[in-house]
């Protein structure tokens, strides 16, 4: 993220975030993202796709130089899975204050607390405040994932097919020559 001009954090519920600044940087922005933690059953591009998929849109505008209209920013999400304290979307729901009552002294099979992980992790559990997400600064999330089973595929379901690109282009130049005079040049 560093590497291709965002503004990187962890925030204090350890999701990883990068944002890329755009023209109108107050304006609300695109999230795009998913999870890098996984299951058993996940498969190989469980999660991690849509935060790589993510990070490749990114790549592709800053190595052309393209500014977004809007910013857009890259969120892979803590512990979306639960496999550690049997809880699952940790860091979306901390985002969205949605934390429930006695979340944070789950414990995993050791006996260690979500709480005593966190701050382990760097992370300070008294400034989740800090860390909520204003959903009124949010313009779309779009988040890219695999099926992790057979059911659309087999019902032939088409889901998530681009039906269309949308691209205005600008052209400055020095007025205009008709074609059949450069045909005749
Ligand atoms: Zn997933």
């Amino acid at each position: 993220m560093d590497t291709i001009g965002l503004q990187t954090k962890i925030d204090h519920f350890g999701n990883v975030i990068g944002r890329m600044a755009g023209v109108e940087n107050d304006a609300p922005a695109l999230v795009i993202g998913s999870h890098i933690d996984s299951q058993p059953y996940g498969g190989r591009y469980d999660g991690a796709l849509g935060v790589i998929g993510a990070l490749e849109v990114l790549e592709s505008l800053y190595e052309q130089g393209i500014t977004p209209n809007i910013p857009i920013v890259v969120i892979a999400f803590a512990d979306e899975e639960g496999s550690r304290f049997n809880k699952g979307l940790f860091g979306v729901r901390g985002m969205l204050d949605l934390l429930e009552e006695g979340e944070l002294e789950r414990q995993d099979k050791t006996g260690m607390t979500r709480r005593k992980a966190l701050i382990e992790f760097g992370c300070d559990p008294s400034k989740f405040e800090e860390c909520l997400i204003d959903t009124s600064k949010i313009a779309a999330f779009l988040e890219l994932h695999i099926e992790q089973g057979p059911v659309l595929e087999a019902k032939e379901e088409p889901i998530g097919i681009v039906t269309g690109l949308w691209m205005t282009v600008e052209m400055e130049g020095p007025g205009s020559v008709p074609m059949a005079m450069i045909l005749f040049i």
